[in-house]
C-alpha cells in the first residue's frame, strides 16, 4: 500500500502519525527542520476540549509522556482550570470562567513526546516545495527542495499557517489576512519573589485589557524551578511569558525593528497598568529578545482535493489568532477525523474522494466558525466596551460548526 504523506512534524502532523500507526496505516512525515531541536517552539499551549480525542487516538505511553510535560506539574495535580480576564488598570477580575479540565504543556516538549515511537517515519531536513497530482492516476507526488520526490496515496499538508500545500490548492488566495493588531512578547526568568504577584492572580496564565488604551496583556508560565531543575539552588528561577498587543491606529503603533525599541514600546504601553503589572513590565531586562507574532488568519476556504489525493489539517487548513486558545485543539480534532476517514479509504469502505470530502466538510464547517470567533475575540480583547458575557473571548469553545 502506498503511504500517507504528511508534510510537517508539528503537533498536528505527529498526532496524525501516531493515530495512523495505531491503525496500521503506512505513513511518512517530511519536516523541513534539520533536527527536532533545530528551532525552539517557544510557548506553552492549553489542551482542553481536544483531550477527549487524544485519549481516543493516542497510545497510553504517548499520553503519559504528554502529561509529564505540563508546565507546572504541582499545579496540574490540583488545577482549578479557571480562565481569568482582568481589568489591567486596577487588577480586578472582569471574568472568571468556571473550572474545566486542561493540560497546559510546553509545546516543544509535547512535540518530542509525540515523536517517540514513530522516529523512523519522520524525515528531517526535507523541505517540501510542491505537490504533483498526475491526471488519471490514484497516486500523488511530493516534491522536495533539491529536486527529489516521493509517491504516496494521499498528501496531508500540516506545515503550519504558511503552508506550501495550501498554496498549491488555492494559488489565488492562500495568504493569511492580517487583523491590524500588533503583538510582541518576551520570555523572562524571574525569582519566586518577582513572580509571586502574577502567580497569585493565576499560577498558569491570565489575560487582561487596559480600558483607557485598549492594550492587551498576557501572562503565561513556561517553566517552574521544579521543571527546569533549579529548585533549591541559588539560581532558582521561574520562566514566564509576558506578551502585549494593541490596535494599529497609525505609524506610531507599528512594531519596531529592534528588540530594544520593541521593549520600550511594551514598557510605555504598561505605564497606566495597576502598579504590580507595570512593575513586572518595567523590570524586563533591556537586553531581552522580543518576538513579534503576526496576527493574521485564514478561514479554511474551499479547495479541490483532486479526487481525495491532497488535503490540509491544523494551522495550514485554518490559521486563527490565539485569543480563544483553541487552534491546536482544532488541529488535534482534525487528526482524529482524518484518521477515521483515511481508515475508510485504506480498508476500501469508501473511495478516496468520499472519505476526504467527508473529512473536509466537517472540518471546514467547524473551523471556519472557529477562525471567525478567534478574530472576534482578538478584536474584543482590545476594546473594553465590547467585553461582556457574550464576547467571543468567553463564549464556549464549541467543537461543532454552525
Ligand atoms: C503564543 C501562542 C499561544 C498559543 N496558545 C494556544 C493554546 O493555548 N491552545 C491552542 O489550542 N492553541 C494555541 N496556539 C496555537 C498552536 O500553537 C498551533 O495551532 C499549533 O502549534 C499548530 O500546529 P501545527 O502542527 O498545525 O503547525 P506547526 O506547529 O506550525 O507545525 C508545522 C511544521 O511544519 C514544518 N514545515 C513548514 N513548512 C514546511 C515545508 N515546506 N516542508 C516541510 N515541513 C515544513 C514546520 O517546520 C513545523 O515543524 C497558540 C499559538 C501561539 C502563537
Amino acid at each position: 500500500m502506498e503511504p500517507v504523506l504528511i508534510v510537517g512534524a508539528g503537533i498536528v502532523g505527529l498526532t496524525l502519525g501516531q493515530a495512523l500507526k495505531q491503525k496500521n496505516i503506512p505513513f511518512e512525515i517530511y519536516e523541513r527542520d534539520a533536527t527536532p531541536e533545530a528551532r525552539g517552539q517557544g510557548w506553552a499551549i492549553t489542551l482542553h476540549w481536544a483531550l477527549e480525542y487524544m485519549f481516543k487516538m493516542l497510545p497510553e505511553e504517548t499520553l503519559a509522556r504528554i502529561r509529564e510535560v505540563q508546565v507546572d506539574p504541582d499545579v496540574a495535580r490540583n488545577d482549578n482550570g479557571n480562565f481569568l480576564f482582568i481589568n489591567l488598570e486596577n487588577g480586578e477580575p472582569k471574568f472568571k470562567i468556571p473550572p474545566s479540565v486542561r493540560w497546559r504543556v510546553n509545546r516543544e516538549k509535547m512535540r518530542r513526546a509525540l515523536l517517540q515511537g514513530i522516529e523512523e517515519q519522520v524525515h528531517w531536513g526535507r523541505r517540501v516545495v510542491g505537490v504533483d497530482v498526475p491526471l488519471g492516476q490514484s497516486e500523488v507526488k511530493l516534491l522536495f527542495e533539491g529536486e527529489s520526490s516521493v509517491t504516496g496515496r494521499i498528501v496531508v499538508g500540516v506545515e503550519g499557517s504558511r503552508s506550501i500545500v495550501r498554496q498549491v490548492l488555492r494559488p489565488d488566495s492562500f495568504d493569511n489576512v492580517p487583523l491590524g493588531i500588533n503583538f510582541t512578547g518576551v520570555a523572562v526568568d524571574m525569582t519566586a519573589e518577582q513572580i509571586k504577584p502574577l502567580r497569585d492572580m493565576d499560577p498558569l496564565l491570565f489575560q487582561g485589557c487596559h480600558p483607557p488604551t485598549g492594550a492587551f496583556f498576557w501572562f503565561s508560565m513556561l517553566e517552574t524551578p521544579h521543571v527546569n531543575g533549579t529548585l533549591g539552588s541559588e539560581a532558582e528561577r521561574y520562566r514566564a511569558q509576558i506578551c502585549m498587543s494593541w490596535v494599529e491606529k497609525g505609524p506610531e503603533d507599528k512594531v519596531a525593528g529592534t528588540d530594544q525599541a520593541r521593549l520600550e514600546n511594551m514598557k510605555q504601553r504598561a505605564q497606566g497598568f495597576t502598579p504590580f503589572l507595570k512593575h513586572v513590565v518595567d523590570e524586563i531586562p533591556m537586553d531581552t529578545p522580543v518576538t513579534e507574532i503576526k496576527l493574521a488568519d485564514w478561514e479554511c476556504l474551499p479547495w479541490n482535493n483532486n479526487n481525495g489525493r491532497v488535503t490540509l489539517a491544523g494551522d495550514a487548513a485554518h490559521a486563527m489568532t490565539m485569543y480563544r486558545g483553541e487552534a491546536a485543539n482544532h488541529g488535534i480534532l482534525d487528526a482524529f477525523q482524518l484518521m477515521q476517514n483515511i481508515e475508510k479509504l485504506y480498508t476500501g469502505a469508501a473511495t478516496a474522494q468520499a472519505a476526504i470530502d467527508e473529512y473536509e466538510q466537517e472540518m471546514r464547517t467547524r473551523t471556519s466558525r472557529a477562525v471567525r470567533l478567534s478574530r472576534q475575540a482578538c478584536q474584543d480583547a482590545h476594546d473594553w466596551s465590547r467585553l461582556d458575557e457574550t464576547s467571543a473571548i468567553l463564549t464556549k469553545r464549541a467543537v461543532v460548526g454552525e
